[in-house]
């Protein structure tokens, strides 16, 4: 039987959580959300009839901080999967070293079936149900899956005149006209490829000589295929919402872009071939990046996973099961609490030159990024081989144990 997210996410916690010896007390806090906000959306439809959209706010842990995260407008999103994805947030901002909490949202709706304006009342009206719950020092959102800066934007406005002053730094991955961040944009997938270039030198691979296959081309997928192949990684595979493709030669990710653009989807891209999403991930190929959704490396598929290392950048793409198979086959794992911290902490960035309202370059931003990337990538590394356990887990012993220090210095455990 499938386990939920949420089922997955403690498997996670428990792992580490022996590993660190951590007492009752401090588990149990961790093993649930300190709240959940839950609400009900009306939002009046272009044909004039009202529509209800189900919300949430899943605030699972501010000890090191306010609650940090995204919200994702998804058809699938249930109250496990924000849970989950706000448990990964708290543990992300820990393993990277962010005075923050952790935090995730969701709306459950299909936004390609929405207008623009729907999709803009439906925002606004999320924040009308939320906005005694956020702030910049209670609870961050952000973009996540087909959440977009002009959704903040909206989102940030309608807060700004419920409480009637400014407060830039109540909502990150806004556009750089409202306090947005230089490099915030591409963020995620950067910092993703910080951390890669790390473990493809500790393999004594190059970039030159690295064939890599991609699941997703939305934010993080798109921007990490190009940048990897401007590292000069051979990108051979990648797929969409709407099916995948792969190639004999290095696919031109700008040529792609465009296709993608005019068609809606990257099938069809001239001199490739169409393969199902299961074909893509068992790829041969030297990296996988999944860069989706949750759930797709499982039990039935990881032992026939081909690439040596697995980069997630999608959150909890992977499951506990499947984490043992790989670790098994030797093949390595760079968890998405670290891979995928780029976003959030170029987030950070945004709420601190938000609160100093004092602006940095998208050079000084890419510098702050790698050396924090880079920084949790070997203290990380360095608890993996102490402990010979694979990188999630480790990843997980340091995060846990800087929010349980957190969590005991306020007397809460
Ligand atoms: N949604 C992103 C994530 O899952 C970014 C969150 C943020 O910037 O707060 O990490």
């Amino acid at each position: 039987m499938t386990k939920s997210a949420f089922q997955n996410a403690m498997a996670q916690l428990e792992k580490a959580a022996d590993i660190l010896k951590l007492d009752t007390k401090s588990r149990a806090r961790l093993s649930e959300p300190i709240r959940v906000v839950k609400v009900a959306i009306p939002v009046t439809m272009d044909n004039g009839q009202v529509k209800e959209f189900s919300g949430f706010r899943s605030q699972y842990n501010n000890a090191r901080g306010p609650f940090k995260g995204g919200i994702r407008y998804h058809a699938n999103v249930t109250e496990d999967e924000v849970k989950a994805l706000s448990f990964w947030m708290t543990m992300k901002c820990a393993a990277v070293g962010l005075p923050l909490g952790g935090g995730k949202g969701g709306v459950i709706v299909n936004p390609k079936e929405l207008s623009v304006g729907e999709l803009e009342r439906l925002s606004r009206g999320y924040i009308q149900k939320m906005y005694q719950y956020i702030g910049p020092d209670k609870d961050v959102p952000a973009p996540d899956v087909y959440t977009t800066p002009q959704i903040m934007g909206w989102m940030l406005d309608e807060y700004e005149k419920l409480v009637g002053h400014h407060a830039p730094g109540t909502i990150t991955g806004k556009p750089l006209s409202l306090g947005g961040s230089a490099g915030r944009g591409f963020s995620t997938a950067q910092g993703g490829v910080y951390v890669l270039e790390e473990a493809l030198k500790k393999l004594g691979k190059k970039p030159s000589a690295t064939t890599v296959a991609i699941q997703g081309f939305g934010n993080a997928g798109s921007h990490a295929a190009r940048i990897l192949a401007e590292l000069g990684c051979k990108i051979m595979a990648i797929s969409d919402s709407k099916g995948a493709i792969k190639s004999n030669i290095p696919l031109d990710i700008k040529a792609l872009e465009a296709h993608k653009e005019k068609t809606g989807s990257v099938v069809g891209f001239v001199a490739t071939e169409e393969i199902n999403n299961a074909e893509l991930l068992e790829a041969e190929v030297d990296v996988l990046v999944p860069a989706a959704l949750e759930n797709q490396i499982t039990e039935s598929n990881a032992a026939s996973i081909k690439a040596k290392i697995v980069a997630e950048l999608a959150n909890g793409p992977t499951t506990p099961e499947a984490d043992e198979i790989l670790f098994k086959h030797n093949v390595l794992l760079i968890p998405d609490i670290l891979t995928n911290a780029g976003g959030v902490t170029v987030s950070y960035f945004e709420q601190v030159q938000n609160a100093a309202n004092y602006y940095w370059t998208e050079e000084e931003v890419l510098t702050k990024l790698e050396k924090i990337m880079v920084t949790a990538f070997t203290a990380i590394w360095k608890v993996k081989e102490k402990h010979q356990i694979d990188m999630r887990t480790a990843a997980f012993v340091v995060a846990v144990d800087k929010v349980a220090q957190a969590m005991k210095d306020r007397g809460w455990v």
